[in-house]
């Protein structure tokens, strides 16, 4: 079979096609859900309680070109990595040496410091839920090496894994707008058998059903912690309205700054209710499970009462998506120590039943898994690693003691590399050449929290055709000179959704479903809800 040619993507339309493909998207998207809420129009950022205006969510016209064979690739180790995330989560010793405050990452990124030591503060007091649950996304973007297109991991969520349901809607759109046009019988590739079937609403939310299952109180209701400034709302509302409608569970929406007030622990059996002042509202809610889409970021909490408030969640009987253990198990951090020699092979081996009682031995998949991986270095202990890492520059001399501190990396060029610290939800990385300068301005106290990592090299001169709500909606000011369709060359990035329900027994897991998210090759980040990168969908080929 002729290779798939990248470079001709995507199929020419002419002006009319254009604009009746861009009509079509557009009140698709405003038609099923496929929102946002428009930048906040109040000084405070805080979106205000009663929503008065939506706007669709940025997305393509046309899906992205995605080999199958990676595609089922990624597809069949969701379940590994769930597995393996899980166990992570398990290994506490190995979160202390990696992720704590004493010998871990936690000495120098003060956030994940808090986390960790909030977290062990409880552990010695005693876990009263021994279940975690972690609705995860593994991302990968394709690197083209040598001649042939390879599938490689960007990162491992284990947080507020976001855009199932709104990507379950970008590739019903993308069906509709097939079913409807043909797409004007451009590309033969556009076809219904190479629109792979998206149903990760009724997936994530079934992950939470069984964590409120296992919890055994039918009448409790299961808590979204969400952010007071959150515009990616309709995401989360269609987990809700899956939960009521399909399982008859009842979500609670609080921000921490509510929690402060709402939410209280019984001494004795720690279960955790929220009270709401309301007439609609009379008796406190017992919280099954703990939904978090805030607090995995600093500015999450502004200030040391909100960390109080977070650990109070942490120590109740509910079931906590994630746990602060399985968020720690999401670090950047720990990617980096998984590929180290053996220690993907060891969490991924049934270890005498370290890891539960019907514990699978998964060595077999270790291969596959490393295959996903680029180069990892840690930037704190081992400068043979990262100078190496750097470009593969010779190391000058054996000593490191020898160059004026400030220095060490001047003489580096670091174009085949990203900087990560220990941070979710975009923004936080330094890329290639600013890499060098960045190095020698960073205090050598604040290195351990960064890893190095190889850049994935993307295939070029794919082009797609992304949409926007609105000019304004962008965030940036050009006004009416920024066009509402543009036609750019883009970089596309494959998520795979899976939950996983552990910690007594049996791990309980699903790969649930996709996203994907393009945008345009001049910004180094993804993130759909800060800059112009759009939801998208994958046509196989
Ligand atoms: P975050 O947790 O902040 O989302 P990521 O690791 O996902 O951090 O990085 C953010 C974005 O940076 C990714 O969506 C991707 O576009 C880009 N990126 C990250 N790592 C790489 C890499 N190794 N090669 C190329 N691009 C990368
Ligand atoms: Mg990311």
């Amino acid at each position: 079979m002729a290779s798939f040619n990248f470079a001709a993507w995507p199929p020419q339309l002419t002006p009319e096609q254009l604009e009746a493909l861009t009509l079509a998207a557009t009140t698709y998207a405003l038609s099923h859900g496929l929102l946002y809420l428009p930048p906040s129009q109040s000084s405070s950022n805080t979106q205000p309680r009663i929503p008065t205006t939506a706007i669709h969510a940025p997305i393509s016209l046309i899906p992205a070109p995605f080999p199958r064979a990676q595609f089922q690739a990624a597809r069949g180790l969701q379940s590994v990595y769930n597995v393996l995330y899980a166990r992570v989560a398990m290994d506490t010793q190995f979160l202390d040496t990696v992720m704590g405050a004493e010998e871990g990452v936690g000495k120098a990124d003060q956030f994940t410091g808090t986390l960790w030591r909030g977290w062990k503060k409880i552990r010695e007091h005693g876990v009263v839920q021994p279940l975690h649950l972690g609705l995860f996304r593994s991302d990968y973007m394709l690197h083209a090496a040598e001649d042939r297109l390879a599938l490689k991991q960007v990162e491992f969520n284990t947080i507020s894994s976001s855009f199932g349901p709104l990507s379950e809607r970008a590739a019903a759109m993308h069906r509709n707008i097939l079913a409807s046009t043909s797409y004007f019988s451009t590309s033969p590739h556009l076809t219904a058998d190479n629109f792979p079937e998206n149903n990760t609403t009724s997936g994530l939310a079934e992950g939470l059903a069984k964590a409120h299952e296992a919890y055994g109180v039918r009448d409790a209701r299961i808590l979204f912690v969400v952010q007071p400034n959150e515009r990616n709302v309709f995401d989360q509302r269609w987990l809700e309205y899956e939960l009521l409608e399909k399982h008859q569970i009842h979500v609670v929406r609080q921000t921490l700054a509510d929690l402060a007030v709402s939410a209280s622990l019984d001494p004795s059996t720690q279960v955790l209710t929220i009270t709401i002042p309301s007439p609609t509202n009379p008796s406190p809610y017992e919280i099954s499970t703990i939904y978090f889409r805030a607090s995995y970021t600093p500015s999450d909490f502004p200030s040391p009462s909100y960390y109080d408030t977070r650990f109070l969640l942490e120590r109740s009987r509910a079931i906590k998506c994630p746990s602060l253990p399985l968020q720690l198990a999401g670090g950047k951090k720990v990617q980096e120590a998984l590929t180290r020699p053996g220690v993907l092979e060891r969490f991924l081996s049934n270890e005498g039943a370290t890891w539960g009682t019907h514990a699978l031995d998964l060595t077999a998949h270790a291969a596959d898994i490393r295959a996903t991986w680029m180069g990892m270095w840690a930037l704190d202990s081992e400068d043979v690693d990262i100078a190496a890492a750097l470009d593969h520059l010779p190391v000058s001399g054996q000593g490191q003691g020898n160059v004026p501190p400030g220095t060490r990396f001047a003489h580096l060029k670091a174009p085949s590399l990203v900087l990560k610290p220990q941070r979710e939800g975009g923004g936080n990385n330094v890329y290639r050449e600013a890499i060098p300068a960045f190095l020698d301005a960073l205090p050598a106290e604040e290195r351990e929290a960064w890893i190095a990592m190889e850049m994935i090299e993307t295939p070029r001169g794919i082009s797609g055709y992304l949409v926007r709500a609105s000019p304004s909606s962008s965030g940036t000011d050009n006004g009416s000179t920024e066009k509402k369709v543009v036609r750019a060359e883009v970089i596309s990035e494959l998520g795979f959704f899976g939950y996983a329900l552990f910690g007594e027994g049996e791990v309980v897991e699903r790969e649930v479903g996709w996203l994907v998210r393009t945008k345009g090759t001049e910004s180094n980040e993804g993130g759909v809800a800060a800059g112009f990168s759009v939801l998208d969908s994958v046509v196989l080929v």
